[in-house]
């Protein structure tokens, strides 16, 4: 099995969850998005429709308030009124087209850093087995966990539903190997639901890659995408926002974010609206430490955020502080780590050396990199070998 051992640093941020749902501002992009129902300074509620983004999901307002359209910079600005919804259980008897509305219409996308449509997820093929991931593999990333440790049974209950509505045969949790609390808590939970399984995975990384998933866990191979084989891989946040629009129509307008790193204050997760600055809630859990690189996602695959427009999205799921990285890159010395250690089976370092070349590039298929990141964390050059991969992507793209 391709994967690397990578330190944990989970602890960091395991204490008491805090709440920022009460923003004196939230900020929606919407650039190539159609706005479709609201005009500058309309007033809206909490889960009102704004508009419609090109993969089908609706604009929904996070916050009750009005509305600045700020048509240069491609953002509506909704400021808060301070006006609660309140969210009470319905009906959850539905059939499979009124769930996929439901899930479509409540905004459910992948929470796991993706943000795919959940509903074209779900609305092909038949699906025989479910598998909830709950990896987190990512380093000092524990906002999954924390969901769970809120809201386990919620969240196996909402499995056992997707079952019964999708005639689903059979389904795993997959957490990693060596989470004790974590696996008494699922297994005791899940004892009552025989379909429900808790597997534990290799403590490496990518293990929470859906091809990983389901090569351990289904000793099954895809070409494109789980489907092809009958099986849907599902984040765990992703599922426990499904319980929400199914048991309570309340839409995704919400989510806990890791703040966490070396150079983190107060390293803590946090509950927080869709659209929040992440200034303010830096602010809010006291800063950061100076010689700072501030990150949005994961160590591996984030990207460096922009203080001062980047919003916590429906796929944020964590904002790291490390320590600032001034390696500098080095000749490649083709020891081949890159290529020995890439879970895609390409070859990296080749890649970035034609990534000029579109006859080479044809065949080394750049495509197939996941943006897993290993390479450049493995390269003893200290070479950024995923960022020239990414680069010789967008070439494979426009050739
Ligand atoms: S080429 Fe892509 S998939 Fe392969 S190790 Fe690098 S980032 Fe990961
Ligand atoms: S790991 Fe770095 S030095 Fe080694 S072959 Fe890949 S790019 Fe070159």
């Amino acid at each position: 099995m391709i994967g690397v051992s990578l330190k944990k640093k989970k602890e960091i941020s395991l204490k008491k969850v805090e709440y920022y749902l009460d923003p004196s501002y939230v900020y929606l992009p919407i650039a190539g998005e159609d706005i479709v129902s609201i005009t500058d300074k309309s007033v809206v509620k909490e889960g009102t429709l704004l508009g419609r983004k090109k993969n089908g999901l609706p604009i929904l307002s996070p916050i009750s308030g009005v509305v600045t359209w700020r048509q240069d910079e491609e953002i509506l600005q909704i400021e808060n009124n301070h006006e609660k919804k309140e969210y009470k259980e319905k009906n959850t008897s539905y059939t499979k087209e009124e769930f996929l509305s439901l899930i479509k219409e409540a905004g459910i996308c992948g929470m796991g850093g993706a943000g795919f449509p959940t509903y074209l997820k779900y609305q092909n093929a038949k699906i025989h087995t479910l598998i909830v991931n709950a990896v987190e593999c990512e380093p000092y990333i524990t906002a999954d966990f924390a969901c769970i440790m809120e809201n386990a049974l919620f969240i196996i209950k909402t499995i056992a539903s997707l079952m019964d509505i999708l005639e689903i045969k059979e389904s795993f949790i997959a957490i990693k190997a060596k989470e004790p609390l974590l696996k008494e808590k699922l297994i005791t939970l899940t004892s009552t639901y025989p379909k429900v399984k808790v597997v534990e995975v290799p403590n490496l990384y990518p293990m929470g890659w859906e091809k990983s998933l389901v090569r351990y866990i289904k000793h099954t191979d895809y070409k494109k995408l789980p489907i092809e084989k009958g099986i849907v891989v599902s984040n765990i946040s992703t599922i426990h926002a499904m319980g929400e629009a199914l048991y309570k129509e309340k839409p995704l307008l919400e989510r806990i974010v890791t703040f966490s790193g070396e150079k983190m204050k107060n390293p803590c997760n946090v509950h927080v609206k869709i659209g929040t600055k992440i200034k303010e809630i830096l602010d809010y859990v006291e800063g950061v430490e100076e010689n700072s690189d501030i990150i949005m996602g994961g160590p591996m695959m984030g990207k460096i955020v922009d203080l001062d427009h980047d919003v916590i999205l429906p796929s944020t799921t964590s904002i790291l502080a490390l320590p600032k990285q001034n390696d500098q890159e080095e000749a490649c010395i083709k020891c081949g780590k890159c290529t020995e250690n890439c879970p895609s089976k390409i070859a990296p370092a080749l890649i970035r050396e034609n990534k000029n070349n579109p006859s080479a590039l044809k065949r080394l298929n750049p495509n197939a990199c996941i943006e897993c990141g290993i390479c450049s964390y493995i390269c003893p050059s200290k070479i950024k070998v995923r960022d020239a991969v990414m680069e010789a992507k967008k070439e494979r793209r426009k050739q």
